[in-house]
């Protein structure tokens, strides 16, 4: 795994949030193949973080699952905590846990809203604030965004197009204040890609294809490239940059 690649990230460390499927599954898994040793967070899938973390120790490389509910403050920080004290100062955080709770904005109850927000939005802040403690010079911050950050296609996704849109400044923002460090802070904004979170099939996903210009849902491969780039050495100069991987979808 690691021979073809040249091993970009040895001897870095990282912390993936919500790296147990989907997009963050393929994060994880990149930046350890790359030579990363990776601390990630998951919910409730507990087989399915077991299985990452065996994929990639059986690859020979190095990871470990914990749980932690990007929500939920105290358990964020206990899980920046747990990275630090298993694989040492970090070098890379990428912030990937995120949700969708699809409705018409006048019927999404505030409920709804709420977690939305949690997750998508105070989740990255608390996460990065923990990670920031405990960063090398010269790391990397990397957050999950969306292209609905920046243009929305369809309806149904306003509080979630709202939290994107925050990941966007906030990461134009912190890039002002870490780059002292030699920090830098970028947001990848996938467009339709093909998880649990958005299948690639069905009613949901016939609009989100249409929209692209290749006429195609992504796959959680090109998102995790462009998260390995940014993450790597050629990447250095890049900072505060909204980086959109979206088949077209923007443009
Ligand atoms: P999935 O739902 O397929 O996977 C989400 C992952 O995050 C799982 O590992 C899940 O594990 C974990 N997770 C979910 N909620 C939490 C939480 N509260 N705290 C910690 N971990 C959590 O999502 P995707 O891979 O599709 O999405 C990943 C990111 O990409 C999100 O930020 C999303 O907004 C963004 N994105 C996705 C797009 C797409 O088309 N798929 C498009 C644009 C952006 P567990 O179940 O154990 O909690």
């Amino acid at each position: 795994m690691s021979k073809n690649n040249g091993q970009k990230l040895a001897g870095k460390v990282a912390v993936v949030t919500g790296g147990s499927r989907g997009i963050g599954a393929a994060i994880t898994k990149r930046l350890a193949s790359d030579g990363a040793s990776v601390a990630f967070t998951y919910t409730k899938g507990a087989d399915a973080a077991a299985s990452v973390v065996k994929e990639i120790e059986r690859r020979g490389g190095k990871a470990i699952a914990i749980q932690a509910d990007a929500a939920d403050v105290m358990a964020v920080k206990a899980a920046v905590e747990k990275a630090v004290a298993t694989f040492g100062p970090l070098d890379i955080l990428v912030n990937n846990a995120g949700t969708a709770i699809p409705n018409r904005f006048e019927d999404a109850t505030l409920e709804e809203m709420n977690r939305v927000i949690d997750i998508n939005v105070r989740g990255v802040f608390v996460a990065t604030q923990a990670a920031l403690k405990h960063m090398r010079d010269g790391g990397r911050i990397i957050s999950i965004g969306s292209s609905v950050g920046e243009r929305v296609m369809a309806p149904g996704l306003v509080p979630y197009a709202a939290t994107k849109g925050a990941v966007k400044i906030f990461t134009q923002g912190l890039a002002r204040e870490v780059g002292s460090r030699g920090i830098t802070v970028n947001n990848v904004q996938p467009g339709p890609i093909d998880t649990e979170l958005n299948p690639a099939t069905g009613d949901w996903a016939v609009p989100q294809k249409a929209a692209t210009a290749l006429n195609r849902y992504g796959h959680v491969d090109d998102i995790a490239a462009m998260v390995a780039f940014v993450a790597g050495p050629e990447a250095s100069y890049i900072t505060g940059a909204n980086l959109t991987v979206d088949g077209g979808t923007n443009a």
